[in-house]
């Protein structure tokens, strides 16, 4: 039996990277998985692979930005699966630039899928969790969240605000059942930080105590273990993933 026997996931941005790690994971542990990615051929590649691999798995188009489409994957999962177990928060993008060069437009759509699109998947499911008084938040925030980032203004403020997101709806949503958690990676080795210089990266090895990147399947670990019955008393927290960096 596996971890998730018998429950039904979303993974937004559940296509590419630590989002596409997570489905995976979660159709090994024995999870009903939607995945959610605006990436629809990406989304539908994916969930036939888990379905070959035995899964239940169906791919939605979705965009997190646009409340339709969020209230269409929650119908939809629905309807499907019968009931919605677990939302995992994972979309996300950066455009990076100092505060100097930030243009209005690479703030406000960092702003638009990091934290509009966070919040409008959790109010799209929120109804079908609390009618089943039972539920599981897990958000995406990141290590800069704590600590700022140069060149990053638009995505820090996304990722501090994931926290504050996820502080609060631990307090207004545990009395119905439902547990709201955040993951924090530190730099984990996908198509985002491939955008990163190799100095860049370096430095963050260098500043590592385990002295490397991050897998995307080392993340993934960690929403499973905050998705599983194991996290039972669990909401509210922010579980850091950085192979020790932000010590
Ligand atoms: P990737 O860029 O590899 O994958 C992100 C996925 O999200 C892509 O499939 C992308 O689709 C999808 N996506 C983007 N915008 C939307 C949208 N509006 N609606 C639906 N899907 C969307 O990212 P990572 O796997 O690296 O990161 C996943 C999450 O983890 C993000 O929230 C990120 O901020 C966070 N994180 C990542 C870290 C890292 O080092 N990689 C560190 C800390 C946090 P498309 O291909 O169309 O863009």
């Amino acid at each position: 039996m596996g971890k998730l026997a018998d429950k039904m996931a979303i993974v937004t941005g559940g296509a590419r990277g630590i989002g596409r790690a997570t489905a995976t994971l979660f159709a090994r542990e024995g999870a009903a998985v939607v995945v959610a990615d605006r990436d629809r051929e990406a989304a539908e590649a994916l969930a036939g692979t888990l379905q070959a691999e035995g899964a239940r798995a169906l791919a939605l188009p979705v965009d997190v930005t646009r409340p339709e489409d969020t209230e269409r994957m929650a119908r939809e999962t629905a309807d499907r699966f019968g009931r919605i177990d677990i939302l995992v928060n994972n979309a996300g993008i950066t455009q990076d630039a100092t505060l100097r060069k930030m243009t209005p437009e690479q703030f406000r759509a960092v702003v638009e899928v990091n934290l509009t699109g966070v919040f409008l998947c959790t109010k799209a499911v929120l109804p079908y969790m609390e009618a089943q008084e039972r539920g599981c938040i897990l958000n995406a925030s990141s290590v800069v969240a704590h600590a700022g980032n140069f060149g990053q203004t638009n995505y820090v403020a996304t990722k501090a605000g994931v926290i504050g997101m996820t502080k609060t709806w631990a307090r207004e949503l545990g009395r119905r059942g439902i547990r709201v958690n955040a993951v924090a990676p530190g730099f984990i080795e996908t198509d985002m930080t491939q955008q990163v210089p190799e100095k860049v990266l370096d430095a963050v090895r260098a500043r590592t105590p385990l002295g490397r990147l991050g897998r995307p399947d080392e993340v993934a670990r960690a929403y499973l273990f905050l998705a599983s019955d194991e996290a039972s008393f669990i909401t509210g927290a922010v579980l850091n993933v950085d192979g020790g960096l932000t010590l």
